[in-house]
């Protein structure tokens, strides 16, 4: 049921808000111990915002645009009152007093909130198993990782236990849990999402997006999250389009550059090229011309946001010193002792490994040639995509070299993990608003996730491809079934 076959059956009074809210905690009672998607579920709030959205309705209140639509909601976005703990043993137990500006928009559009989602470890990862609580698994194939770091916000989409979720992305942390669970992940255009309350991991790249099950409930959420907020500096001061209006426009006549890079990598499976190929091909179909970009500079995203995303982690954790924030170790006689046993009990290994590579290339001696030299190939990235668009309307590319991988098969080996990330990252070292959609399985039964780039505030027309794409290809029709040992 996308929202608006969902809006009308609440305006109609077919189902009400309650019933919709009692299917799914019903649904999360018996599947999500297989899964663990949820880190925390509020039954009661959840009850009783979806009644007021039921009083609204029979006063004859005009409903806002999201009534009783059940969200999930990454853990590093602060909910007030409700502990949001960015799955990290330093903030187990941190209540916020205040709202995120997403968070709050969307309750005022009549969200309702199912719960806080699974991710990596302050969003640092690629497969939602440096979660200081448990890892999360993949719902078409529990051995599996869901992708991450918003895994669980993925894995809650994927299989009905929310309507949407909400996740954030600093390297492709929606993109690519969406490709590895078969749903649409979008990350706008920095800025065009506030990051107000969302807790901080690289301030220049994070953004925050919806997870949906089709493209068109993607346009309805960022519709209601976009625009400027004056409490975030970064966020733009831009009118928000109508997202949702050029949808069934033709895409006939435009542009798709597929990148030439991205197909020549070695590492990427052949059935995953192979299906993002095809869904080339039904662009085509469609009227859109292909053409061949080049972005030589794409490939090197990876090294140049793992100078850049660690550089600033280790500026925005700095904060969690066991004063006056977080976790505080218990054995410490003194200062010193304090902050430090505080951050080695209370981060986990790939957080700390993180924050060393940060502090190590922002130190005096290394500065200059680490991360000035990053900063520098950045703005040679954003100059490859400026050049590409020159061309091109819209970019296309895999979103993950790989499919799901096995759960642990990554787990000493960051290196290996951290190439998930080769194709999403340069989007968000740019800017770029990009999409992942599901474009095919492989013969194991996996999701394979299509990406698509647009311009800068070009989310109109990003959406209108995915749009068009996913209403001829129709992916999800023949998708295999999932299969639960539900007891
Ligand atoms: N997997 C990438 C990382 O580990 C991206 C994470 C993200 O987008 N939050 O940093």
């Amino acid at each position: 049921m996308t929202i608006s076959e969902w809006r009308q059956k609440l305006k109609k009074g077919e189902v009400s808000s309650l019933e919709l809210v009692d299917e799914y905690i019903s649904r999360i009672k018996s599947i999500d111990k297989l899964l663990h998607s949820y880190l925390y579920i509020n039954y009661e709030k959840a009850k009783s915002m979806a009644k007021s959205i039921d009083e609204a309705r029979s006063a004859g209140n005009e409903l806002p645009p999201l009534a009783g639509v059940p969200f999930a909601i990454k853990d590093n976005l602060c909910t007030k009152d409700i502990t949001t703990t960015c799955s990290s043993k330093m903030l187990e137990t941190f209540v916020p007093p205040y709202e995120s500006t997403v968070t709050e928009k969307l309750w005022n559009a009549g969200g309702v909130l199912i719960g806080k989602t699974n991710l990596d470890e302050f969003a640092m990862g690629s497969s939602t198993e440096t979660s200081a609580f448990g890892a999360t698994s993949n719902p078409w194939d529990l051995t599996r990782v869901p992708g991450g770091s918003s895994g669980g916000s993925a894995a809650a989409v994927a299989s009905d236990l929310c309507m949407a979720s909400l996740g954030s992305d600093t390297g492709g942390s929606i993109r690519q849990p969406a490709s590895f669970c078969g749903v649409v992940g979008l990350k706008p255009t920095y800025g065009r999402v506030s990051r107000w309350g969302l807790i901080a991991f690289a301030s220049s790249l994070d953004q925050v997006g919806p997870f949906t099950n089709n493209v068109a409930d993607a346009a309805e959420v960022l519709q209601v999250i976009a625009g400027h907020d004056p409490k975030d500096s970064t966020c733009l001061k831009v009118p928000v389009p109508n997202y949702s209006k050029n949808l069934s426009v033709s895409i006939s006549g435009l542009r798709i550059g597929l990148i030439k890079e991205c197909f020549e990598q070695n590492g990427l499976n052949s059935e995953v090229k192979q299906s993002t190929l095809k869904a080339a091909d039904t662009l085509q179909s469609l009227g859109a011309e292909l053409v061949e970009v080049s972005c030589p500079r794409f490939t090197d995203g990876i090294s140049t946001y793992y100078v850049i995303a660690p550089s600033e982690a280790s500026a925005n954790l700095a904060r969690y010193d066991g004063v006056k924030y977080g976790y505080r170790s218990k054995d410490a006689v003194n200062l010193f002792d304090m902050t430090t046993l505080s951050r080695a009990e209370g981060f986990g290994s790939e957080v700390q490994r993180r924050i060393l590579i940060g502090t190590y290339a922002l130190s005096a001696g290394y500065v200059d040639a680490y991360y000035k030299k990053a900063q520098q190939v950045r703005t040679l990235i954003r100059e490859d995509f400026k050049k590409a668009f020159e061309s091109a309307d819209v970019l296309l590319t895999p979103t993950s070299p790989t499919t799901a991988f096995k759960a642990g098969s990554h787990k000493d080996d960051p290196l290996q993990m951290y190439l998930s990330d080769l194709l999403t990252i340069p989007a968000n070292l740019a800017g770029l608003p990009s999409i992942s959609l599901p474009c095919g399985f492989d013969k194991a039964g996996l999701p394979i996730g299509l990406q698509l780039i647009a311009n800068v505030l070009d989310e109109p027309r990003l959406l209108q491809v995915a749009f068009q794409y996913e209403q001829n290809a129709k992916v999800m029709e023949s998708a295999p079934k999932m299969h639960f040992n539900v007891d």
